[in-house]
């Protein structure tokens, strides 16, 4: 019989002296890099996320575009922790924090005491108050989001392929993605890639390589955070690959229908939400102040007002890096973080001054648009191309986890560089019905499988 959380944690207590506590929330960037940091210091760990792999998360667009597999970009994070005996890992969603009884509050009622809490719980995509847009443009956040994103676009392809009337085949073949950041960017970049290159000897009946990809962006430049010339290049390159951009043009509704930005409409089956985050409710669990985006205003020391024994880190947590700016929300600041969060503790633990105040290293932004195309902005030097495009794939080939992983991915790279083929064109998750009138989608999924494709079909029956 499985015990509950808190019994488990005294259990193991009982057996042993009481060692100091420290709970991780979220087994990300952040809290995985502060448990790797951790080791070897006089403290039992128990890491918490209520899914039971690490994500790396740049990658995901890959999944998403059927570029990569699942499994080459995520591990279950019991295996990652195996040779770690004073880590528990415990697969449960929190919903709270009681911070004076010093418990984490799970979702089937038990709690998880701590002498130190650490809060990496990341954050999701944000659709700026219309939640009700979320069944007709997912984002990418996830896997299940990556793989509902991947069977869209290649169910629009497939619809297309049947479809007899011009005007629906061409809003089938009509993919928007919403919001010009780097997710957007990649995104739009591979899709063209996979109308244009991939796809074409597959169809019989559509020419794949005129499917439209729209990328709609409410700013003035795509990849805003980046140098000006390098968002004009990335534009341009975009533009290159058939990709049409749209920028100063806030997105006003999107439907099955399609969306309606500017004081346009445009029709389309498959519309992808790259706009905006919303932090974790990490600052809701301790009632205490967050700025707009929900993300907790932590001290210079990563922890908590009034609150030394919770730290908190990464993409939940908004603080200023040297140059005032806010520290972006990227997998290099979150495991900045979680190191300086693990030193302070350890810090603490040997009786020893806290180490300096948390100071964020900017090493650089990448961002790819397509093969052979990429920015890279260091700073002291910006780059484009295919030398920055080889630097990219360098550097997220070191970044993932386990030589196995790395040798696939760098192997599906390949082959899609030499022959453009993109293995993981798998559609999964839910039976499918064709649209029901208009061009926007109508999946017919099964009982408990994804509550988008669920919510548009009743719908598209409802118009039909
Ligand atoms: C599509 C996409 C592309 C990106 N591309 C890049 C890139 O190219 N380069 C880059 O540097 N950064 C990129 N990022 C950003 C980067 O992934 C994040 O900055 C980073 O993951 C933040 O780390 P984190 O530890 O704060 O949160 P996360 O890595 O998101 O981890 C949070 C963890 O908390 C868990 N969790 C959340 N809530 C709960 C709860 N209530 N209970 C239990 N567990 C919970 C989640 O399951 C998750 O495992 C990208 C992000 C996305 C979504």
């Amino acid at each position: 019989m499985t015990l509950p959380a808190e019994d488990q944690a005294q259990d193991r207590q009982s057996a042993k002296p009481p060692r100091h506590r420290v709970v991780i929330v979220g087994a990300g960037f952040g809290g995985l890099e502060a448990v790797h940091r951790l080791a070897g210091a006089d403290v039992d760990i128990t890491i918490i996320d209520r899914r039971n792999h690490h994500l790396f998360q740049p990658l995901l667009y890959q999944v998403a575009t059927a570029s990569l597999a699942t499994s080459e970009i995520a591990w279950p994070i019991r295996y990652l922790l195996r040779n770690r005996p004073e880590v528990t890992t415990l697969l449960a969603t929190v919903t709270g924090v009681d911070a004076a009884d010093r418990k984490v509050l799970l979702d089937d009622g038990s709690s998880v005491p701590y002498d130190t809490l650490v809060l990496a719980t990341g954050a999701r995509h944000a659709y700026f108050g219309h939640d009700e847009w979320e069944p007709f443009a997912p984002g990418l956040k996830t896997l299940e989001d990556a793989t509902t994103v991947r069977r869209r676009i290649l169910l629009a392809f497939e619809w297309a392929e049947r479809e007899p009337d011009p005007e629906r085949r061409a809003a089938l073949l009509t993919f928007v993605i919403v919001g010009a950041g780097p997710t957007g960017v990649e995104l739009a970049g591979t899709i063209a890639e996979l109308a244009r290159d991939t796809l074409p000897p597959d169809f019989r009946n559509i020419d794949t390589d005129k499917a439209r990809v729209v990328l709609i962006e409410a700013g003035p430049r795509v990849l805003a955070g980046y140098a000006e010339d390098l968002s004009a290049y990335a534009q341009r390159s975009l533009e290159g690959l058939g990709v049409e951009v749209e920028l100063g043009q806030p997105v006003s509704e999107c439907s099955a229908a399609g969306v309606i930005y500017g004081d346009r409409r445009l029709e389309a089956a498959t519309i992808i939400w790259a706009a905006g985050v919303r932090a974790s409710p990490a600052a809701e669990w301790l009632g205490v102040e967050a700025d707009r985006a929900g993300r907790l205003l932590i001290g210079p020391d990563l922890t908590v007002p009034g609150r030394p024994e919770i730290f908190a880190a990464g993409d939940t947590v908004m603080i200023a890096a040297p140059d005032g700016k806010p520290v972006p929300g990227i997998a290099p600041a979150a495991k900045q973080q979680g190191r300086h969060v693990a030193d302070t503790i350890k810090a603490r633990l040997r009786g020893e001054t806290a180490p300096r105040p948390f100071r964020y290293k900017h090493d650089g932004s990448l961002a790819t648009i397509g093969k052979r195309l990429a920015v890279i902005d260091f700073g002291w030097i910006k780059l484009r191309g295919a030398i920055a495009w080889w630097i990219w794939g360098l550097a997220h080939i070191y970044f993932l986890i386990g030589l196995r992983n790395r040798l696939s991915v760098a192997l599906s790279w390949l082959w899609i560089h030499a022959r453009n083929q993109r293995a993981a064109r798998l559609i999964t998750q839910g039976q499918v019905a064709r649209a029901v009138g208009g061009a926007g989608f109508a999946e017919q999924t099964k009982a408990g499988d994804n509550k988008a494709g669920a919510e548009t079909l009743s719908q598209r029956e409802r118009a039909g």
